[in-house]
């Protein structure tokens, strides 16, 4: 086994420097522990932002994904396989969606719901009506691509890599000013959202606004993007996050959690945008491969089980109840849904909080200024407290 320095100057030395690394090297683990190079034990209250939903090594995932492996991993989108097309109706069935479309990332999924919104404007209205906007909330965050970049409404995303793609539009969650825009431009195809901004802050938009913005785009025939890459599989206690409001987005994007820690990325379509891309408008060499879909299905299987998001509820109430019990008077705002926590602190920044909290045994990310917890879905109830009592005696140090 490589010693920790070892494996830090190796990263240093040939990796690019686009991250800012704990000094951690983790090695293994199961549900919510890792075990780092040393043999240190945590207790992991971020599943990888928020990819490992049935945490680590489920044996499940385990032996669907090595079975996979040994059996075929790959044969390309020229052809049929048994595996990717299962996870595509599963994702339909559960999502009431018509179509899929698989990438490999999140940003992915994202690009190709652009294509597919531009894509439906530019085939009914034609391309002298330029129809080809997409309104965006700012201090939302939509990928790394130079588009999804531009996509994304924070400034501070928005350089070096001029010239960003054009056609994006940026509002407060606010109707009146959504309106305002759309009406004195006149060029939306779309809008496009989170739910629960998570890179944001952990900032959910209420219900009744996603409702009334959803009946006014639909009114004007702009197509509703819901980018459900950090909320969706189970993460918020529903399926996807906005089944929570009732609303019937056009377009549905997918990533994190839906392959259980494999690179995944899916674009859902309904009634409305399932044919608008055709043979050969959109593609992915690697897209819908069949370990990540092995994976995902075991994932979607156990997510969309009787009673899992009931506990993914309970937990994340739980957890709720137990930082106001152990850091009540340290905690000035708890917000999110399910297992999607953001918490603001008094006395101590999130990042002193996340740093500290790894040499405590338990890892945690930040979204801002606040801590982020996403827990494996699966997350126990000792491992729970196990994790918070670990955060807690970052405030007794
Ligand atoms: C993480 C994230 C993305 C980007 O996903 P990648 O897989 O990193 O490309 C896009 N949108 C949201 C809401 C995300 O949380």
């Amino acid at each position: 086994m490589k010693s920790f320095n070892e494996i830090k100057n190796q990263d240093k030395s040939y990796i690019a420097n686009t991250y800012a690394r704990f000094d951690v090297a983790f090695a293994s683990g199961k549900n919510a522990h890792f075990t780092d190079e040393s043999g240190k034990d945590y207790i992991d209250l971020g599943s990888g932002i928020g990819t490992n939903s049935l945490g680590v090594a489920n044996d499940e995932w385990v032996a669907a994904v090595s079975s996979q492996a040994a059996a075929l991993a790959h044969c390309s989108n020229l052809y049929y396989n048994p595996v990717t097309a299962d996870l595509a109706e599963k994702l339909c069935k559960n999502s009431g969606m018509k179509k899929v479309f698989f990438g490999n990332s999140g940003a992915e999924a994202n690009e190709c719901a652009i294509k597919t919104a531009r894509k439906y404007s530019f085939d009914k209205y034609g391309a002298d009506a330029q129809r080809n906007k997409i309104l965006t909330l700012r201090n939302s965050f939509h990928g790394r691509t130079v588009t999804t970049l531009a996509a994304t409404g924070q400034d501070v995303f928005h350089n070096y890599f001029f010239p960003f793609t054009e056609g994006f539009l940026f509002s407060a969650p606010d109707l009146c000013e959504i309106k305002n825009i759309i009406e004195s431009d006149g060029h939306v195809c779309a809008v496009m959202l989170e739910t629960i901004q998570g890179e944001g802050g952990v900032l959910p938009l209420e219900d009744s606004f996603l409702k009334d913005l959803c009946a006014y785009v639909h009114s004007k025939d702009i197509l509703l993007i819901v980018d459900e890459i950090q909320t969706g599989i189970a993460r918020t206690g529903k399926f996807l996050s906005y089944m929570h409001s009732g609303i019937c987005p056009d377009i549905v994007t997918l990533a994190k959690g839906l392959a259980g820690g494999l690179p995944i990325g899916a674009c859902l379509f309904n009634e409305k945008t399932e044919y608008t891309l055709g043979f050969s408008d959109h593609g992915s060499t690697f897209g819908g491969n069949l370990v990540s879909c092995a994976g995902a299905n075991v994932v979607v299987d156990n997510v969309t089980a009787e009673g899992f998001n009931e506990e993914v509820t309970k937990k994340g109430e739980y957890i709720r109840a137990k930082l106001k019990e152990l850091l009540g008077d340290e905690i000035s705002a708890i917000r999110g849904r399910g297992l999607m926590l953001g918490i603001d602190f008094k006395s101590k920044t999130a990042k002193e909080i996340v740093a500290e909290g790894l040499k405590n045994g338990v890892v945690m990310l930040t979204a801002k200024q606040s801590v982020r917890l996403l827990p494996p879905l699966t997350i126990s109830y000792e491992e729970i407290d196990e994790g918070l009592n670990r955060l807690a005696n970052v405030f007794r140090n």
